[in-house]
């Protein structure tokens, strides 16, 4: 009880202090902004990802943004707005469900799933008979992360784009989501909840190419200018409704753009990444008919507000009751001039504690003060110090008490580790930046695990990958073990290390450094899904391949086609094929053990020597590598495959069709290149096969393909 009363008195403490400091709940010469409270009005959710709070033009930014700007001047313009996390899915949690990351639990984009029982404007306006539509552009909040709950219409297809490269675009442009959207509003007759979600601005930066030469100095503002461009028809439609609109437009977090030593966002929470813009009008065909005098009618409030005040505004507004359990509370009092409440903001940046073991970062925000709960303390006074470029902490030590009793007044418990992902998700998630992975929680953190400290590791390994992306793999490898050296639990930095091994042919190597890892303590079910395979496929050692991929879940389904494909180059194929079967228990869709059963059933095929059986194995593999491909097109090893089969039943130019498109969504699928060179050159297409032998004799690793990179280019012309 003692300390109990202690923390309160310090609590108290420091609404004493910072009473003395008022903010302008409205700059001079503005005038108060009443919303009514107005049950039959639609409510319009536009969250706008990676989108900076300085970004937009009316808040001073680069990019022309006429048409939020437009809606800004008929409603109100937050000035000093917070989200709690800094990256997609658990702040687009928050932003739905009003509440703080540690009570819906969502503290990643990978490994979480939103519970059933986690109530958000999308179930609550259902229940109140709104028809609810979503319709989102990344893949962070596509279906399978459990923000559906609520909406009739849950709209996350992204569009598929094949290439030698790319397989599948992880998000799609705003004007596909916005042309979405209407086509829904324009189909309701009731009042509706939307929830549209554009993804332009988050990296890679490549707005289109109207916007891109606009911008061609600033290519982030060229993406903004391109959404806002992408919004205009939305915002029109609501204004033009019959029934008003309450338009809320905010991001679920900013970009650092090398502030700090951050690229991007999700290590640190500086204000380039936590402070957000949040716009929130009633559209109506009279707001926008006066547009010309947005001047006089334009709402700028400074006061602290955060995310998990919009549900709470948004349920005010409708005139619907108050829930107790929500930790935010109404802006309503504050767009109407009322509140001038301090609204202290938790926030916190978790993925590279649950990813990487780097310490966890948690602060808090009051009124101008920000703390940051780090082994290197920070304190910033942002009224002062906006970029906060002067760490206060150690000139001020005696405020650090007051604030870190202020932060553990939130719940400080170490978060739950992530779940697993499935390959397909990681693969998405990396594509677009993100780490995944599990590192388990420490009992303390030291300096040494603070991600100030640790700034350079995470950029020395985007550079490593872009130098692996770029083919220069031994500076590639260079850049990796010198991470290693410093830290040496950095699991992913050993998995690109054995890659790029791996994949110059050098699978001794590869495989040390997977051992490495496992002995240095990195978290290890990745690396030991990896090592398991390679050992398998070198045939260096397939009983340790078994022993480490069966020591994983039995649920884990990337851990089992790895165990099945290790059983059958021990030649345990009743083993494999049970395992691969359980796999499509797990995941019918599991294109990938089609693709192994394929495989396995080719192998047995062609070294069986009865007829009978040898039909019925080509049979089988020719039927699962069609399976395969039905559930996941772009899998090529399915067509390498596949052409095996037609051509080993003599129905060569399907063989060569089906061996092209594999190389075309793979560069790395050497068989068919091989294959590709003999079939053409067996049919007397010289000049084709040669294109293909040349191919291959380039790219194909000699440590897997020495005798054949020394047939093929015995038959090449010189040159
Ligand atoms: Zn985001």
């Amino acid at each position: 009880m003692a300390s109990r009363s202690a923390r309160l008195a310090l609590f108290w403490a420091v609404l004493i202090v910072t009473a003395g400091v008022t903010y302008l709940a409205f700059r001079p010469g503005a005038r108060a902004f009443t919303i009514a409270r107005d049950p039959e009005q639609n409510v319009l959710l536009v969250t706008i990802d990676t989108l900076r709070a300085d970004a937009l033009s009316s808040y001073g930014g680069l990019a022309q943004t006429p048409n939020l700007d437009r809606l800004a001047s008929h409603g109100a313009r937050f000035t000093f707005a917070h989200a709690h996390t800094v990256v997609t899915l658990p702040s687009h949690t928050s932003i739905l469900s009003g509440q703080l990351p540690y009570e819906h639990g969502m503290r990643d984009n990978s490994g979480f799933r939103v519970k059933a029982a986690t109530p958000t404007l999308a179930t609550r306006l259902k229940a109140r008979g709104f028809a609810t539509g979503a319709f989102v552009g990344g893949f962070p909040l596509t279906k399978r992360f459990g923000l559906t709950r609520g909406f009739d219409v849950y709209d996350d297809q992204m569009p598929e784009t094949r290439g030698a490269i790319e397989i599948s675009m992880p998000e799609r442009r705003a004007d596909l989501v916005v042309g979405r959207a209407l086509d829904w509003i324009g189909r309701q007759n009731g009042k509706f909840f939307a929830w549209v979600h554009v993804y332009d601005p988050h990296s890679p930066y490549k707005a289109p190419d109207e916007f891109a030469s606009r911008y061609a100095q600033d290519p982030y503002a060229a993406e903004v200018a391109f959404v806002d461009h992408a919004l205009g028809p939305l915002l029109d439609r609501v204004a033009a409704l019959p029934r008003p609109t309450l338009v809320v437009v905010t991001a679920d977090h900013g970009e650092s753009l090398g502030a700090h030593g951050e690229l991007t966002h999700g290590m640190f929470a500086y204000e380039q990444t936590l402070r957000v813009p949040l716009i929130i009008a009633k559209d109506t065909k009279e707001a926008k008919d006066t547009k010309g005098a947005k001047d006089t009618k334009e709402i700028v409030i400074d006061s602290p507000v955060r995310h998990i005040d919009l549900a709470p505004t948004v349920l005010d507004l409708l005139g619907l009751d108050r829930d107790p359990a929500l930790p935010g509370s109404s802006l309503a009092p504050v767009l109407n001039g009322g509140d001038r409440a301090d609204r202290p903001s938790y926030f916190e940046a978790m993925t590279y504690n649950l990813v990487r073991g780097w310490a966890p970062l948690r602060g808090v925000l009051q009124g101008r003060t920000k703390y940051i709960d780090l082994p290197i303390q920070e304190l910033y006074d942002l009224a002062a110090d906006p970029d906060e470029q002067q760490n206060l902490a150690g000139a001020q030590r005696d405020r650090l008490p007051v604030l870190t009793n202020l932060l553990r007044g939130f719940n400080v418990a170490p978060p739950q580790r992530p779940g697993r992902e499935t390959a397909e998700a990681a693969d998405a998630l990396r594509s677009l930046g993100y780490v995944s992975g599990r590192a388990p929680a420490k009992a303390a953190y030291t300096e040494a695990d603070d991600p100030k400290r640790l700034v350079a590791i995470d950029n020395d390994l985007h550079k490593a990958s872009e130098l692996t992306q770029n083919g220069r793999r031994d500076e590639a490898i260079a850049m990796l073990q010198s991470v290693i050296a410093r830290r040496p639990d950095t699991a992913d930095a050993y998995l690109s290390l054995a890659y790029a091994y791996w994949e110059s042919g050098r699978p001794q190597p590869a495989i040390a450094a997977l051992e490495k890892a496992l002995a240095a303590g990195a978290p290890d079910r990745d690396i030991r899904i990896r090592l398991g395979l390679y050992l398998a496929e070198s045939h260096v050692n397939p009983g340790r391949a078994i022993a480490l991929l069966e020591g994983l879940s039995s649920e884990d389904v990337e851990a089992l086609n790895g165990l099945g494909v290790a059983y059958g180059d021990a030649g345990r194929s009743a083993d494999a094929v049970h395992t691969f079967q359980r796999v499509l228990a797990l995941d019918p869709t599991n294109g990938l053990a089609f693709q192994n059963l394929s495989a396995l059933a080719l192998q047995q095929a062609l070294s069986t020597k009865g007829e009978p059986a040898r039909r019925t194995g080509l049979q089988d593999a020719e039927s699962y590598a069609r399976k395969a491909i039905d559930a996941d097109p772009a899998l090529p090893d399915a067509y390498t495959t596949l052409g095996v089969v037609l051509s080993t039943t003599g129905r060569k130019p399907e063989a060569i069709d089906a061996w092209k498109r594999a190389v075309d969504l793979d560069g790395s699928q050497f068989n068919a290149l091989y294959n590709l060179w003999f079939e053409l050159m067996s049919a007397g297409r010289r000049d084709e096969a040669v294109v293909y032998g040349r191919r291959f004799v380039a790219t194909a690793p000699p440590a897997f393909f020495a005798p054949d990179i020394a047939r093929v280019r015995a038959t090449l012309p010189p040159g």
